[in-house]
């Protein structure tokens, strides 16, 4: 099953998508994770990314292109995949689609701008594996260590509130048109996004259609 996460900064792509992983047995493909990754191992990409990131504006397409196109081939995509945070501008979907790359799902969580800032302060992220908390709704089991892998959890630089402001303008400019480009394909699914984190779960997997 290959499945797209769509939704503003913050609706909850990262948190949902690594429980449908866990559930379902399939990785997910987090582009803010592998750039975040790049930028921590200085690698050309890394350079390359840092300050689109910093200033909560989009990577180019292309560099985010070609580490998908990568990342899907690889043998644990197989069995289906679940894509958080990219494609994130319609240049990213079609060209997705013209790769051949199936999609069966997309699930656009749906959180208005006023309940995202309060997240967006609260979230902590792994430095290790990427996976994202919250100090209130959300807390790692022990206080700055990440619950799957034991690394730290710090803020991010990029979740400061007048960031938030400018990824959330970027979202509404650029990438909300997706949920019409994934709609003409009868693929789009929307679910509550402003709901307790297992509700939102739930209703995920019913929609695609996961019951056992
Ligand atoms: P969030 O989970 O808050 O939506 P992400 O971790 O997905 O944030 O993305 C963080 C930043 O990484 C974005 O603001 C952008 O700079 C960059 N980025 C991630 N994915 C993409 C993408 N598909 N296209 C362009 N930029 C991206
Ligand atoms: P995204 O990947 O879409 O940017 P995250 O999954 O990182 O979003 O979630 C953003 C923040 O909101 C995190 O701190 C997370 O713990 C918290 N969060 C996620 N889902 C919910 C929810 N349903 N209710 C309240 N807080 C949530
Ligand atoms: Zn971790």
């Amino acid at each position: 099953m290959n499945i797209i996460l769509l939704g503003a900064p913050g609706a909850g792509k990262g948190t949902q998508g690594e429980m449908i992983s866990k559930r379902l047995g399939i990785p997910t493909i987090s582009t803010g994770n592998m750039l975040r990754e790049a930028i921590k191992n200085q690698t050309a990409l890394g350079m390359q990314v840092k300050k689109y990131m910093d200033e909560g504006a989009l990577v180019p397409d292309e560099l985010v292109l070609d580490i998908v196109a990568e990342r899907v081939t690889q043998p644990d995509c197989s069995k289906g995949f679940i894509m958080d945070g990219v494609p994130r501008t319609v240049p990213q979907a079609e060209a997705i689609d013209a790769k051949g790359v199936r999609i069966d799902h997309v699930v656009s969580l749906e959180v208005d701008d006023e309940a995202i800032a309060s997240r967006m302060s609260g979230r902590r992220v792994c430095t290790k594996c990427g996976a994202s908390y919250h100090i209130v709704n959300n807390p790692t089991k022990v206080e700055g260590i990440c619950d799957s892998c034991g690394g730290e959890v710090a803020t991010r630089k990029d979740d400061e509130p007048a960031t938030v402001l400018n990824r959330l303008k970027v979202y509404h400019e650029t990438t909300e048109v997706l949920k019409d480009y994934y709609a003409k394909q009868g693929k789009l699914r929307l679910v509550c996004g402003d709901q307790p984190i297992e509700d939102a779960q739930a209703d995920i997997l019913k929609t695609i259609g996961v019951t056992e």
